[in-house]
């Protein structure tokens, strides 16, 4: 230990804050962090390792990584005149971009929202508000306007679908959010690969627009990949933050590669999509649960009978790993997420499910 404080050493906000827990998931059906459950074909793994013979290791990676950013423009569909950030995932992004912004700013979002909007502004010192949403869920248009009127913030995130509610926002209602902005705003399109709406098509009609993307939910998660899209001069001045080797080489090959030969990835997010209708099915015909419409690869469920901590906790003792959101309270009280799985573990988690909700009934 340091012989100063530690009160000394670090900002106030660091020391108050707690690092964000990930669960141990070893030995558990894996169905709380939104990952893709299918691994890549046998064929395709065998054509990925020959081309990662070639990368060289010894060497830093491009520092633009632009033969990746050629795949991510064609395969986002991303216009010419918008430029590209990359990040180390796209929490880097989030990142990035709050470490730009003046020392005083103002960071908004809707809530329930992504975790790390909150986090990250926090750790930085920045000031933070999150914008209750609907008892369903949806944006409190008047109340964001009045948010946006008094606190005039820097940037404003929407997820869009948002996390961990699953739903798409009006766009009617975003839009008009986003001209009333003065600052940016950033759509999170983390779950585009499981929607049918974007806002990419929206890139250029507002100067204060940026779209942010991952290639973790597509099925990439382990290599750390998110992109931002906006106006050249706004990526400008993001990009002196970012550290000039952020995306490995790696990452950068194998992303190059599993674009470029999408075809399967495209297959298994189809999939995925198919058993999202299975498991809101199935949920929706369980007595004792509101199950929220879903445009990404994971529902959110209320228990309205039993609390959804030991409906939890069961359903751990049963082997399923699903996400707890309760803890958070306001209006996730009683709410679980749960991750679609491959056809076989979605399945083990609805009878664990049935099974807790009667053992509770007993
Ligand atoms: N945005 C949203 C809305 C998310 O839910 C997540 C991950 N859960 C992220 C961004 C971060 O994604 P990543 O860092 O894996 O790119």
């Amino acid at each position: 230990m340091p012989t100063q404080p530690l009160a000394n050493l670090f900002r106030p906000e660091v020391l108050s804050m707690s690092a964000y827990h990930v669960a141990d998931a070893s030995n558990f059906i894996k169905l709380d962090a939104m990952e893709n459950p299918y691994s890549w074909p046998e064929d395709i793994q065998d054509r990925w390792l020959e081309t990662l013979k070639t990368c060289p290791i010894n060497r830093y990676p491009d520092p633009t990584g632009r033969s990746l950013c050629a795949s991510l423009r064609r395969s986002n569909a991303i216009p010419d005149h918008a430029e590209l950030l990359l990040g180390n995932g796209s929490d880097e992004i989030i990142q990035i971009l709050l470490m730009a912004l003046a020392g005083d700013a103002t960071v908004l979002a809707p809530e329930p929202g992504f975790v790390m909007y909150k986090q990250i502004a926090r750790s930085l010192g920045l000031n933070y508000v999150g914008v209750p949403l609907t008892a369903e869920f949806e944006l409190d248009l008047p109340a964001m306007l009045q948010a946006i009127d008094q606190q005039r913030p820097s940037v404003i995130f929407i997820a869009y679908p948002n996390n961990p509610t699953g739903n798409l926002f009006n766009a009617e209602a975003v839009k008009t959010i986003i001209a009333a902005t003065p600052g940016l705003v950033i759509v999170d399109e983390a779950y585009a690969p499981f929607a049918d709406c974007s806002f990419v098509g929206e890139l250029g009609h507002y100067p204060n627009l940026l779209v942010m993307r991952t290639v973790s939910k597509l099925g990439l998660a382990g290599l750390r990949l998110g992109f931002l899209a906006g106006p050249a001069e706004l990526i400008a001045e993001l990009d002196k933050v970012r550290l000039p080797y952020n995306i490995n080489s790696l990452t950068q090959a194998t992303v190059g590669f599993a674009l470029e030969n999408g075809d399967f990835l495209a297959r298994q997010t189809q999939a995925i999509r198919e058993e999202r209708n299975v498991v809101a099915a199935a949920l929706q015909a369980l007595p004792g649960l509101t199950v929220y419409p879903s445009a990404a690869n994971f529902i959110l469920f209320r228990t309205e009978q039993v609390p959804a901590d030991q409906v939890f906790t069961n359903l751990k003792t049963q082997g399923i790993l699903i996400k707890n959101l309760s803890g958070q309270g306001g209006l996730l009280g009683d709410c679980l997420r749960v991750t679609i799985g491959k056809p076989d573990e979605n399945q083990a988690f609805l009878s664990a499910l049935t099974a807790s909700l009667k053992t509770a009934g007993d």
